[in-house]
C-alpha cells in the first residue's frame, strides 16, 4: 500500500469513504479482480477515512469501515 501527501486531484477519483477528493493524505488500495500481470488498480482514499484491524488468528487485515 503506498502512501501520499497529497490526493491526486488531477484524476476523477473520489475517496470511497467520504466521497470527496479532499487534499489530504491518501493511500492506495488495490481493486480486488483488476490484477494484470503484475499491474493491478488501486483506488485512493484519505488516511483519515480508513480503519484497518489485524486478524492475527487468520494473518488478515481487514477494514472496519462500511462504505
Ligand atoms: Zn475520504
Amino acid at each position: 500500500m503506498r502512501s501520499f501527501k497529497h490526493f491526486n486531484q488531477a484524476s476523477t477519483d473520489i475517496c470511497p469513504v467520504c466521497g470527496t477528493n479532499d487534499d489530504k493524505e491518501t493511500v492506495l488500495i488495490g481493486i480486488d479482480g483488476t490484477e494484470e500481470g503484475n499491474i493491478q488498480q488501486a483506488a485512493q482514499f484519505h488516511l483519515d477515512c480508513i480503519n484497518l484491524n489485524y486478524d492475527i488468528s487468520h494473518n488478515l487485515i481487514y477494514g472496519r469501515t462500511l462504505l
